[in-house]
């Protein structure tokens, strides 16, 4: 019998937007793009600038620190990856590097006394088994 936690659902490759940022979480990396035409910071991965349109971006690494936006507390979810966590905060955190992020904060013992909006965090990461991708999370920094 196994006890292996079952996972969260899964991007899909080919995915020629998203697969640096995803292949990046491999090794912890949370990336981001910046464009080289405007400077304008953009999340999440797409292919082009949402500002100017150009195609010409470069990837960065974030530092992984910011402060909670918002955050909303899931009670229950019948999906099997979040069916026995309890109660759990999904959560829009704005990194330091200027770009907001839909995740989790985790490593609260109650979510919904223990997060506030504004809040500081820092990135953790939630493997998804061995040579797959990581998700993103946050913790209390
Ligand atoms: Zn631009």
């Amino acid at each position: 019998m196994t006890t292996e936690k079952p996972l969260r659902p899964q991007p899909q490759f080919p995915e020629p937007d998203t697969e640096p940022f995803w292949e990046a979480t491999k090794d912890h990396e949370l990336k981001y793009q910046t464009c080289d035409k405007c400077g304008e910071v953009i999340f999440y991965p797409r292919a082009h600038c949402n500002a100017c349109g150009s195609l010409d971006t470069t990837w960065n690494v974030s530092k992984g620190e910011g402060e909670v936006y918002t955050f909303s507390v899931i009670m229950q979810s019948r999906h099997p990856a979040f069916k026995d966590i309890g109660p759990y905060a999904l959560a829009y955190v704005d990194l330091d590097e200027g770009f907001r992020i839909m995740t989790n904060v985790v490593g609260v013992d109650n979510p919904i006394d223990d997060i506030e909006c504004g809040m500081r965090v820092k990135l953790t990461w939630e493997d998804q088994g061995e040579g797959n991708i990581a998700i993103p999370v946050f913790e209390p920094a």
